[in-house]
C-alpha cells in the first residue's frame, strides 16, 4: 500500500458535531448513538492553522442546530475557505433559511438521499413525507452558487433502482454536482439491510456505465474492487491511495480523515486477495459483510495496477477540471 503522510490527512480539514438530533429517523443511520463527543467550535476556531481550510458540520442533522448560521459566519471569518455540511437538506425546504445559511457562507452540502422513489425513500428515512422536504431543500439549495454532492446509501431496498435514481436526481436538478454511491455501513441492528455484492454488480455497472457516459462526477465506496471490473478508478478507496490524498478527501468531505487513515480496520478480505494484482489498493469489504455472506464472492482482480493508477491520474488532471462546476 502506498505510505499515507497521516499527519497531512489531519491537518487538511476539521470536523464540527454539532447536534446529536435529527429529523429523520434512516434506517442506515451510523451517527446518532455513536460516542461521537459535541466538539467546542470556539477551539477548533482559536486552533485552527493556515494549512486547514475546510470545516465540516455533520450530526445528527446539523441543520436542527440553530447556532449553524452563527458557526458558519465565524468559520468563514477565521479563515476557513470551505465550509461543509453532510444533511438531509430537508431544512432547506424554507426558503428563507436556506438564503440565511447561503448568506452565512456555506460553500458545499452533502446530501443524503436513498432513491428517485417515495415510498423506498421514505421507508429508509423512517419519516412520512422526508422526501418532498428533501427533493425541496435541493431545489433550494441548486438556486445558489453552492457545490451539491448527492450520496446514495445502497441498501437491499434501494440497489435495483439506482439508476433510475441518478437520472432522476440529475435530470431534475442540475446544479447537482456530484454523486456518491455507499454501500451501507452497517451495525449489529441494520445488518439486515446489506445487499450482497452479487446481487448488486449488475445495477452497479450500469449506474456507472450510466454516469460516464453523461459525464456524471461519480464515485463509489465501500465495494471491493473485484466488484468494479473496469470502474476500479470509480474506487473512493482506490483514488485516496492512489493520488494526492488531499484531493480524494477532497471530493467525499463527509468521510472522517480518522475513518479514512483506518479504513482497513474497518475492513475484511479473503485468502484469496494475496492473488489479486490489486490487492494493494482494494480494501475489500466492510464490516458485518462477512458475518452474513461468503467471501468466496470476491475474486482476483486480473486487471493491471499500472493501468488502474493512470486511469484516477486522467481523472484527477483531465476529467475532474472540466465535469466539476465549484472546484
Ligand atoms: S480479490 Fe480481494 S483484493 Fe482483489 S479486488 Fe477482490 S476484495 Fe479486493
Amino acid at each position: 500500500m502506498a505510505n499515507m503522510n497521516n499527519n497531512f490527512l489531519n491537518e487538511i480539514r476539521n470536523y464540527i458535531y454539532v447536534t446529536d438530533r435529527c429529523n429523520n429517523n434512516c434506517q442506515t443511520c451510523s451517527y446518532i448513538n455513536t460516542s461521537n463527543k459535541i466538539l467546542s467550535l470556539e477551539k477548533l476556531i482559536k486552533t485552527r492553522k493556515n494549512n486547514i481550510s475546510q470545516i465540516i458540520f455533520f450530526g445528527g442533522e446539523p441543520t436542527l442546530n440553530k447556532k449553524l448560521h452563527e458557526f458558519i459566519v465565524l468559520s468563514k471569518k477565521s479563515g476557513y475557505k470551505d465550509v461543509i455540511i453532510f444533511t438531509n437538506a430537508r431544512m432547506f425546504y424554507y426558503e428563507k433559511y436556506t438564503e440565511k445559511i447561503i448568506n452565512s457562507g456555506l460553500t458545499k452540502a452533502v446530501i443524503k438521499v436513498f432513491s428517485y422513489d417515495k415510498n423506498t425513500h421514505e421507508t429508509l428515512t423512517n419519516i412520512k413525507n422526508s422526501y418532498d422536504q428533501t427533493l425541496e431543500g435541493i431545489n433550494n439549495l441548486s438556486k445558489h452558487p453552492v457545490h451539491i454532492s448527492l450520496f446514495i446509501t445502497i441498501t437491499k431496498l434501494n440497489y435495483k433502482g439506482l439508476v433510475n435514481t441518478i437520472l432522476f436526481y440529475t435530470c431534475n436538478f442540475p446544479g447537482i454536482n456530484q454523486i456518491n454511491i455507499s454501500l451501507t455501513k452497517a451495525n449489529q441492528e441494520n445488518k439486515k439491510l446489506i445487499p450482497k455484492l452479487s446481487n448488486i454488480r449488475p445495477y452497479l455497472e450500469k449506474a456507472l456505465e450510466f454516469s460516464k457516459n453523461k459525464n456524471i462526477d461519480i464515485q463509489v465506496e465501500g465495494i471491493p474492487l473485484c466488484f468494479l471490473n473496469n470502474y476500479e478508478d470509480y474506487s473512493f478507496e482506490a483514488r485516496h491511495i492512489l493520488h494526492n490524498e488531499v484531493e480524494a478527501t477532497e471530493i467525499n468531505p463527509f468521510f472522517k480523515i480518522i475513518e479514512v487513515n483506518t479504513l482497513k480496520n474497518k475492513k475484511s478480505k479473503s485468502d484469496i486477495c494475496k492473488q489479486c494484482n490489486l490487492n494493494s489498493i482494494c480494501f475489500g469489504v466492510w464490516d458485518f459483510y462477512n458475518e452474513i455472506y461468503d467471501l468466496n464472492e470476491l475474486k482476483p482482480n486480473e486487471n493491471n495496477l499500472k493501468d488502474v493508477k493512470t486511469k484516477i491520474k486522467y481523472y484527477y488532471t483531465k476529467l475532474r477540471p472540466v465535469i466539476k462546476k465549484y472546484y
